[in-house]
């Protein structure tokens, strides 16, 4: 070896050594996985994230990791802390700045509240994955939390010094292993990267990210109560994929309607950071960013619109998909037909757009590095405007608490019955954090209801209605004590405007005619979802020291008040509704159905004993032996007779029923069973059993007809024992779904049919006239059993639980039959 040789091999050596002696002190991914996150054909599923995690907490003063309880399927749910050490050791502090910024009512003095703006520490919120089949940006978060607590430039430190992070592996560990699982299982077999045939998460599949108001998810629960009772972060980034074919990157500013009640301030920052990271992206040379395109802010319950409602910015991004961790190749004609609203197709430039992306070959990498950068550009923005996203954020709370013209509170009168429902209602507003006051005494209020009305005259034409809704003329009312009351003048004012008033989407058209699709559903109401009733307090006559009020801050309070079984640890305190012991099974196939899922959260919540039925149970039958009443949640005929094609997913997940399947329902009803069908299984029902009822929405141009997710009126036959017990007009959940005519002669009894007028209490309904009047929730006799048709979804997103006793009722007259054999 030369002199010179060695010198140089010298210099390697101690190079590597100092490498080795910082891997050794702070464990990077590979160092611990065996790959990079993000290579191709590779996984981390959750223990070896949380084993990562782990790790870095121990190695790192920058990093610590806390679990918050445990998922669905008893999974750790963990969040990382990411800061300076200085603030890592000082987050208690941190903690309570926080809570005085969310809630201007405890700053008292102006220093105080220029002292919280000097000290303050942005906190941003960043999740990934909680859609596990987009799995990248799990990943990816182990890369992102080594890259800060390992790097020492002076970017990272000052956003380790000014900001302090909350990352989010997933909110979903149980979904990362049932991907990552499959994934592995598929490898190198023509099923490959294909996505799993059952719900990746236990209940909501898809619609994990469709829960965050209602909290019906223990996932949901324990995020909400990390972000919005702890922590109130200021920024809430959510981290997706989309489709392949696309945009590579959707990043804010978001597309039309927004949210009436989302602050313009608000609307504006999410903008102007999205642009920040569209502007580093499109620096580091990345092509196909998409702004203003798609994705709305109308809905409410995402990861990232519930912040718009705790005065926080909520970020979006959605990067295109590759085949689960297995590079995809996208053509240009694949991206030339790839249309949205606000891109006419993907190879096209425009100013929303300026950089198609001109296919090829796309990996896991790609979205890795995308969503690096992202989280990073967020990250130094929080950190070089610190003050400013600490004020405003204080302001927004600020202007909530001022009293305001118009509207008080809402009010949720006392002996309404529908006492699980009031809990609920009630328990999920506190589980947010909004403030809910019990009256001890009784008030005197002028009391008013939404009410929506056609005067538009171009909506007319339609069968729609005006963007506004009035109120009906109030009067003073005495309230009783133990009513619940809240108020407007709260941090959480828009919130509860969002929550408690109902909406009224635009009538949005195509240059064609047809109705725009929504990014999702157009109304929610709660209250009108879990026929409450909760009317509008115009005003109250005791001034405010005369009032006796008690704050809640515990779900059983309500509970305790209505004296209901109290909540104890996991288990659902709910008695079964279902008056007589009956045998239900509920069909579950291999194509991923989110309503069988809900349909289940339902069960396990209200305490009613099911069997979930397979594909072979259906094809084996002697259905008779084992059920009262099978159910059928909402999928077409095709997927429940033919289910996944041969080909499409390993053998075990395809096929339905078939028609041996179909043969033993027909046995099961005629021997006096009872199928019971939601929304779009009832086609299936209409035609096996050839049913006098006709869906006459069936084929009908969007031009002519349109209502997705919305809630409308019915008018109910409450003599029918189906609907025994409710009202003789209950609020339904709607969603693209079904309506029926019967032939004039026919055995049908109907139940519930859809309002005569006024049909649409909240959301989006254009061609009112194909739908009121219509058949909405039927029986029909069959052989010795009966068939019920459900026209909507009676457990729609676990939040319709105005509906549910439809279901209750049916299940207790199927006991019934039985028992009289
Ligand atoms: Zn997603």
């Amino acid at each position: 070896m030369t002199k010179r040789l060695s010198s140089i091999f010298f210099l390697i050596l101690l190079l590597s050594i100092t490498t080795a002696a910082q891997s050794t002190t702070i464990p990077s991914p590979k160092s611990v996985l065996g790959f990079n996150p993000g290579d191709d054909r590779t996984v981390a599923g959750w223990s070896q994230i949380t084993d990562y995690f782990e790790r870095l907490d121990r190695a790192s003063d920058r990093v610590l990791v806390q679990t918050l309880g445990q998922s669905t399927l008893k999974r750790p749910l963990i969040v990382a802390f990411i800061s300076a050490r200085e603030n890592i050791l000082a987050l208690p502090k941190y903690k309570e700045i926080q809570q005085q910024l969310a809630d201007p009512r405890k700053i008292t003095q102006n220093l105080q509240h220029d002292r919280l703006l000097a000290n303050g520490k942005v906190v941003v919120a960043i999740s990934c994955s909680i859609h596990s089949t987009e799995i990248v940006a799990s990943q990816m978060s182990m890369q992102l939390a080594y890259e800060l607590a390992t790097a020492q430039d002076a970017d990272t430190r000052e956003i380790l010094q000014n900001t302090i992070l909350m990352l989010i592996p997933s909110p979903n560990p149980d979904g990362i292993d049932i991907v990552a699982n499959l994934y592995r299982k598929t490898l190198n077999t023509p099923y490959e990267g294909k996505e799993p045939p059952e719900l990746y998460h236990h209940y909501a599949g898809h619609d994990d990210n469709r829960d965050w108001f209602m909290l019906n998810l223990k996932e949901t629960q324990l995020i909400t109560r990390l972000l919005w009772h702890d922590w109130f972060p200021q920024i809430v980034y959510d981290v997706h994929q989309q489709g392949s074919n696309g945009s590579r990157f959707f990043i804010p500013p978001f597309y039309d309607p927004p949210n009436p009640n989302i602050s313009p301030l608000l609307l504006r920052q999410v903008g102007l950071m999205g642009h920040k990271v569209a502007a580093d992206l499109q620096a580091a040379g990345f092509k196909g960013v998409l702004t203003n395109a798609l994705y709305d802010t109308w809905w409410h319950g995402g990861f990232r619109t519930a912040p718009y409602f705790h005065n926080s910015i909520g970020i979006l991004s959605e990067a295109a998909s590759a085949r689960l961790m297995s590079p995809a190749t996208v053509t240009t004609e694949q991206l030339a037909r790839s249309s949205t609203r606000g891109m006419r197709n993907a190879t096209e430039s425009s100013t929303n757009f300026p950089d198609p992306w001109p296919a090829g070959q796309w990996r896991p990498r790609d979205i890795m590095a995308m969503e690096m950068i992202s989280a990073r550009s967020i990250l130094e923005m929080a950190a070089k405007f610190r003050v400013e996203y600490l004020r405003n954020f204080y302001e927004l709370g600020r202007t909530n608490i001022e009293d305001k013209e118009g509207p008080q509170a809402y009010l949720i009168p006392a002996g309404q019955g529908r006492d699980e429902a009031v809990a609920k209602l009630v328990g999920t507003l506190v589980d947010q954090g909004v403030e809910v006051y019990r009256l001890d005494r009784e008030l005197h209020a002028l009391l008013a209801t939404p009410i929506l009305r056609r005067t538009n005259p171009v909506a007319e034409k339609l069968g729609s209605y005006r963007r506004l809704a009035s109120l009906t003329s109030s009067q003073m009312q005495e309230v009783p004590l133990g009513s619940y009351i809240i108020f407007l003048a709260q941090p959480q004012r828009t919130n509860v405007l969002a929550l408690f008033e109902p909406q009224i989407y635009p009538n949005r058209l195509t240059g064609q005619g047809e109705a725009e699709r929504p990014y999702d559903v157009a109304g929610w109401t709660l209250p009108l979802q879990m026929g409450v009733e909760a009317p509008v307090v115009m005003g109250i006559r005791e001034p405010a020291g005369e009032r006796k009020l008690t704050l809640l801050k515990d779900p059983n309070e309500v509970r305790a008040d209505l004296a209901l079984p109290l909540k104890n640890g996991d288990e659902s305190p709910i008695k079964n509704p279902v008056k007589q012991p009956v045998r239900v099974g509920i069909y579950k196939g291999w194509t991923s159905n989110m309503d069988e899922g809900w349909t289940r959260y339902i069960f396990d919540t209200f305490n009613v004993p099911y069997t979930s039925v397979r594909d072979t149970d259906m094809k084996q039958g002697a259905l008779s032996s084992k059920f009262d009443a099978l159910i059928f949640t909402s999928q077409s005929a095709t997927q429940i007779i033919n289910g996944n094609g041969v080909g499409t997913m390993p053998q075990e997940y395809t096929g339905g029923i078939t028609e041996a399947g179909v043969k033993n329902l027909k046995e099961f009803v005629s021997n006096g069973g009872m199928l019971i069908c939601f929304d779009n299984a009832c086609d299936m029902a209409i035609k096996e059993f050839n049913l006098p009822l006709k869906n006459t929405l069936e084929g009908v141009r969007s031009s002519e007809f349109y209502c997705p997710g919305s809630i409308v009126a019915l008018d109910v036959d409450n003599k029918n024992p189906i609907a025994s017990m409710l009202p003789s007009s209950v609020p339904a959940y709607f969603i693209n779904s079904s309506a029926y005519t019967a032939a004039a002669d026919a055995n049908v009894r109907v139940i519930a049919r859809y309002a005569k007028e006024n049909v649409l209490l909240s959301g989006w309904l254009l061609g009112e006239d194909k739908l009121s009047g219509q058949i909405a929730l039927a029986e029909v006799n069959v052989g010795k059993g009966r068939i019920v048709l459900f026209g909507f979804r009676p457990q729609h997103r676990g939040q319709a639980w105005a509906t549910l006793p439809f279901i209750w009722n049916a299940l207790s007259t199927a006991a019934n039959n039985t028992s009289e054999e």
